[in-house]
């Protein structure tokens, strides 16, 4: 049993204030914040942690995204009702839990065994309805395409191929593209078979996105 007390909520309001004063405006995604017990996702030791404006490890050396982050990405992406998504990097499974609460159709993939199988029993206690796979995010879900939306949560060196392509016309992918240095959050929205119209929206941290199964 995940347990959510006042003192949750308490220190959720918290963090939802600090990301609004980020600039987050999208008041349903502060409404999934607020809502999402995010120390569930976090390895119970760290509890103070958990409602910190930051990103933290989890295990197989990878880490849930900053709140701040998170909320950007899905700002960036324009998540509608009932829109297709497919997310690159299930890590703790808590950006995906966003998205859920909003209302999207999720498919996230992960590359290590672990941490989809924690994802998944994390979200079968809180109850969401979400596709996991276990394999290679570059590849995407070719079976499953296209999306409405595609949003990588790891910093990959250019914008996949495959994934552009799995992308619905009028779709939109959002990434971190750079290397271990850093990266820039990018927006490709698909403009017709093979155009796209890139912008870039600031710097950002994350960990590797790597080839093929670990
Ligand atoms: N969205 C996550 C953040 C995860 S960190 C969250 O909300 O917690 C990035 C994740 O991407 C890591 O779990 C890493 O293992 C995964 N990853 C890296 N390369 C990948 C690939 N090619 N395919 C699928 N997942 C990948």
């Amino acid at each position: 049993m995940i347990e959510d007390s006042f003192l949750h909520k308490g220190l959720r309001r918290k963090l939802v204030d600090q990301v609004k004063n980020k600039g987050i405006t999208d008041q349903r995604i502060l409404d999934a914040i607020q809502k999402i017990p995010r120390h569930a996702f976090i390895d119970s030791s760290f509890l103070k942690f958990a409602y910190q404006d930051q990103a933290f490890p989890i295990s197989s050396g990878q880490t849930i995204s900053q709140p701040f982050t998170v909320a950007f990405q899905t700002q960036l992406i324009d998540i509608k009702l009932y829109d297709k998504v497919l997310e690159v990097g299930t890590g703790s499974g808590y950006q995906a839990a966003v998205l859920a609460e909003m209302g999207a159709r999720v498919y996230t993939i992960e590359r290590i065994r672990k941490l989809h199988q924690e994802a998944q029993l994390i979200h079968r206690e809180l109850g969401y309805q979400i596709k996991f796979f276990l394999g290679d995010g570059y590849k995407g879900l070719p079976s499953y395409a296209p999306f409405d939306k595609i949003l990588i949560t790891a910093a990959a060196p250019d914008i996949p191929e495959e994934l552009k392509h799995q992308l619905k016309t009028g779709g939109i992918l959002v990434a971190p593209i750079g290397n271990q240095d850093g990266q820039v959050m990018t927006k490709c929205v698909r403009t017709g078979e093979d155009t796209f119209e890139i912008t870039k929206h600031g710097n950002f941290a994350f960990v590797p996105m790597k080839e093929g199964l670990e």
